[in-house]
């Protein structure tokens, strides 16, 4: 390859604070909060170019939301939340200050990414601009109340924490269900028409997204047949013990948000009849 080629393909860098073009009708801007669970930091989209529609305002940065509103102002007529987790949600209230927009998302969540909605989204409800349509589809999983967003004019899918570029996503129970989220990656994987992009909510837009979502499901049904031979070999355990046998590759300080995982799939293991037990600390066995 040369470097030509090499700077044809290369995705656009990520620049805080600064809306990059991504297709016609979708700008990026980045918020400048990098992090173990955050990857290069929350991208925030902005759909549409007369009317706008705001996917994920992000952490409530005030830098970052001047930044949007500088971008879109009076055109943005909606602020879209994936889910209410604090990396996503929290800038929607800023943004509705800057923009008089409303603020939709699936249910205001619970914690410090709750937020005061100004209406709800249903599974297949659409907004409807003049120039696009994004339906929002119910993606439970990651978070009870996420959804994904399809921009049919472009086959994209902004997929907040659903799917990510260049990780995998954290299930953590209760409200995280493994179940749930391999579930809404079956869905996604079965879309009709095909997708052409995928926009997440951390990293670059991935233009292969059949094979990546395959990629996360085998990921995931491999991990969960691990547990399980772990899990058998010991006939009981503690998720500390599974953590130790499963992820042995991965650094000691990543283990705590491991052991979230692995109670996740213990959990789906519990619903298909091949594990017990409950709780985090508590001892599980197989059946
Ligand atoms: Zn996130």
């Amino acid at each position: 390859m040369t470097t030509d080629d090499a700077a044809v393909d290369a995705p656009r860098p990520i620049v805080y604070g600064v809306a990059s073009a991504l297709s016609p009708m979708v700008r990026r801007i980045v918020a400048d909060n990098p992090g173990m669970m955050t990857g290069p930091g929350t991208n925030t989209y902005l759909v549409g170019i007369d009317e706008i529609a705001v996917i994920d305002p992000g952490p409530g940065d005030e830098a970052h939301l001047d930044a949007i509103a500088g971008c879109g102002g009076d055109r943005i007529r909606w602020i879209l939340l994936t889910h209410t987790h604090e990396d996503h949600s929290p800038g929607a209230i800023g943004l509705r200050k800057r923009t008089g927009a409303r603020i939709l998302a699936f249910g205001p969540g619970q914690g410090r990414g709750k937020v005061r909605l100004d209406g709800t989204l249903g599974d297949n409800d659409v907004i409807e601009a003049t120039e696009f349509h994004l339906t929002a589809l119910h993606t439970p999983g990651h978070a009870s109340n996420h959804l994904c967003f399809l921009l049919n004019e472009e086959r994209t899918l902004f997929t907040g924490d659903h799917i990510m570029q260049g990780s995998t996503v954290v299930i953590a129970p209760p409200d995280g269900d493994m179940a749930a989220y391999l579930a809404s990656l079956e869905r996604i994987r079965t879309l009709r028409p095909r997708l052409r992009a995928i926009a997440p909510g951390h990293g670059h837009v991935i233009e292969d997204p059949q094979a990546v979502v395959q990629g996360y499901i085998d990921h995931r049904l491999a991990r969960e047949a691990q547990i399980l031979d772990a899990l058998r070999g010991r006939g009981s355990a503690t998720i500390a013990e599974l953590v130790e046998d499963c992820y042995a590759d991965v650094p000691p300080e990543l283990h705590p948000v491991a052991g979230k995982s692995v109670w996740a799939h213990l959990r789906k293991l519990v619903d298909d009849g091949e594990a017990k037990g409950d709780r985090f600390e508590g001892e599980w066995s197989a059946t």
